[in-house]
């Protein structure tokens, strides 16, 4: 049972799908690991970190060579997976919307690619869920990206020279990365205030010592939403949520966007009009900018300045954490396998009907086999 960690070739991505920790997790459980040279140096890991633990390290096509799971940050370049074996795993974050036609790559090669993004929100997949673990650090970096572009200050400051007031900071969805926001704001002493379309967030916001901002006048998503998603809202409640930003968000000094709906664009949350009610100075971090943006104007990966206001469009956050983040993503990634794990197999299985392996199972035996981009 041999695994193999590859080297990310994606621009800017720094991160690694396993950790010295995980690695000698896994060959505890009998596996044996093959590194890709330098897969770890942009995370802080070295090669004989690995080593130490037990692995050996290679060349991309020494480390692939027989490997029965290959683990990955991003999806690869099916080109870069040359030699791999049929019926092998991939097991990575492969952007499955995204990346559409890599999919149907994956499928000739004739191996099972496992998307760790459809790990299905269900209580036991919880510290399985890449999306949950990286959401929750991005949403920390935002809001420190935002203060470092602020040119103010946070917190109220009562000094000798005068006072200088708390920032103003609205966070628009409150999934697991707009929580973390609020936290963070509210640490760094801002006044917080925070919104979103399902209900279940409102007490959350409160109890983080936040001020909920909801429509009223239209209902939203009751409770937690179908497993924790947000869906497209009517043109009515778009409507109601577009006056209430308005009313709202000429007082605000930072705003971090959020929010998400599952294989679609990121639903538009503020127009370049609201921005321009903006006191100048003022920042906003598009954390969906690499899905189209919540914000008008925001580019992934840029800050774009409109009315004196910086747009910050988010591109792979938690590539900037890369040591914590790929500590986090490499414990997914081995808490998913040896969930798995069969003692006699000497290997992880996946039944066929488990709810885990019918979510992120993409292709099998040669086809694409997942139910969400049949459906497409
Ligand atoms: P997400 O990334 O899909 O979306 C981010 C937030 O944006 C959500 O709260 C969503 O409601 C909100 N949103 C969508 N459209 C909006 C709009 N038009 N206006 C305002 N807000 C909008 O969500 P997420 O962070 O992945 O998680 C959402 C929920 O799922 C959370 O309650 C979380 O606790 C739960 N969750 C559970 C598990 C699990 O049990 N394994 C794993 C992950 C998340």
């Amino acid at each position: 049972m041999k695994i193999a960690v590859l080297k990310e070739l994606a621009e800017g991505e720094k991160r690694v799908s396993a950790s010295p920790e995980t690695v000698k997790k896994f060959i505890a459980l009998g596996a044996s690991l093959a590194v890709e040279k330098g897969a770890g140096e942009s995370a802080s890991v070295a090669d004989k970190d690995y080593q130490e633990m037990g692995a050996t390290i290679d060349t991309r096509q020494a480390v692939l060579k027989d490997a029965d799971i290959v683990l990955a940050v991003q999806g690869p370049d099916p080109l870069s997976l040359k030699g791999i074996k049929k019926g092998a795993w991939l097991v990575a974050s492969l952007n499955p919307f995204g990346e559409r036609k890599r999919v149907d790559e994956y499928a000739k090669l004739g191996i099972d690619a496992l998307a760790m993004e459809f790990m299905p929100r269900i209580t036991r997949a919880q510290s399985m869920d890449i999306l949950s673990s990286q959401s929750n650090l991005s949403g920390y970096k935002s809001v420190l990206e935002a203060a470092a572009h602020y040119g103010r200050v946070f917190p109220m400051m009562m000094t000798a020279a005068g006072t200088v007031s708390a920032a103003r900071c609205f966070i628009m969805g409150v999934g697991v990365a707009g929580l973390q926001a609020i936290a963070t704001a509210r640490r760094l002493g801002a006044q917080v205030s925070a919104t979103d379309v399902r209900a279940a967030t409102k007490e959350q916001i409160q109890s983080l010592g936040a001020k909920p901002i909801f429509v009223e006048s239209v209902e939203g998503i009751e409770g937690e939403g179908t497993g924790g998603y947000a869906t497209e809202m009517s043109e009515e409640y778009q409507k109601a949520q577009a006056e209430l930003v308005s009313s709202h968000i000429a007082k605000q000094d930072i705003v971090i966007t959020t929010a998400l709906i599952p294989g679609r664009a990121a639903p538009r949350l503020i127009s370049d009009a609201q921005i321009a009610t903006m006191r100048t100075g003022s920042v906003i971090v598009d954390l969906a900018a690499e899905q189209g943006g919540n914000v008008e104007g925001a580019v992934a990966g840029k800050v774009v300045v409109k009315h004196g206001v910086k747009i910050i469009g988010a591109n792979n956050m938690p590539s900037s954490m890369a040591a914590d983040s790929s500590a986090l993503f490499s414990r997914n990634l081995y808490n998913f396998l040896s969930a798995y794990w069969d003692e006699e197999a000497k290997r992880p299985v996946l039944p066929d009907d488990d709810e885990v392996t019918i979510g992120i199972r993409l292709t099998k035996d040669g086809k694409v086999v997942n139910e969400r981009l049949l459906a497409k």
